[in-house]
């Protein structure tokens, strides 16, 4: 098995998003300060993609650009550490994002998703030699699974609407001034964060900004802290 602290690496790199990624994200940060970086990528950074702009390390994860960075710290870690140095069998797991950060992005059917599901390809020929060259050939098994799938977009004139969509709305409604009700949104499960003290001095109830969002079109239900508290399962 892998040493701690390559687990601890990997973890941080391909596992999780909220804290994850940072490692992958830090070098998707150095393409923007390292021009040297930036032409190995064949000139196609300069805070652009596909017509997007992606000048920071979060939105480059959501680009065709991310899984050279993954892949450039997989391979570094591949050749610092004890891979196949011994008869026991190393596993080594492996979540490259960018698709589905793209997928979620731009919908599944996008030519964004076309252009990054290519890339992981590409990468993988990389990782496969990287892995070869390490522990011998014919010494590594791979398996390849997919992630999880998704609807299409929906088509016009419906929208989809992001999270700073819906916290814009809620601020131009009830906080237009300071636009500082909503501190946070968790996108994985959809929780709203208001901040409590900003809500009195507003003079607003929360079940004031529950109704307001059921009140969208495409809201289908909104539910308070207390709500969620109160509720028994059948
Ligand atoms: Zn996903």
């Amino acid at each position: 098995m892998f040493a701690q602290r390559t687990a601890n690496y990997l973890g941080q790199l391909f596992h999780t998003r909220g804290m994850g990624n940072q490692l992958g994200v830090l070098q998707a940060a150095r393409v923007f300060e390292e021009p040297k970086v930036g032409a190995a990528l064949g000139g196609r950074s300069h805070g652009q993609w596909m017509g997007h702009d992606i000048a920071n390390p979060d939105a480059v994860s959501r680009s065709a650009l991310f899984p050279k960075f993954e892949t450039d710290a997989l391979v570094a870690m591949i050749e610092n550490e004890p891979v196949g140095a011994d008869d026991l069998t190393d596993l080594l797991l492996v979540n490259l994002k960018a698709p589905d950060f793209v997928g979620h992005q731009y919908g599944p059917d996008s030519p964004e998703m076309r252009e990054t599901l290519s890339e992981p390809d590409r990468q993988l020929a990389c990782i496969l030699e990287a892995l070869e060259k390490k522990a011998g050939t014919n010494r590594v098994v791979v398996v390849i699974t997919a992630d999880h799938g998704m609807p299409p977009e929906p088509q016009a004139p419906r929208k989809r609407y992001f999270n700073k969509d819906i916290v814009e709305l809620v601020h131009k409604k009830f906080d237009p001034d300071r636009a500082a009700l909503v501190t946070h949104f968790d996108a994985r499960n959809n929780q709203l964060f208001v901040d409590k003290s900003r809500l009195r001095e507003l003079g607003v109830k929360l079940s004031q900004i529950k109704e307001y969002l059921e009140a969208q079109p495409f809201i289908y239900a909104a539910y308070t802290e207390d709500e969620i508290k109160n509720a028994s399962s059948p």
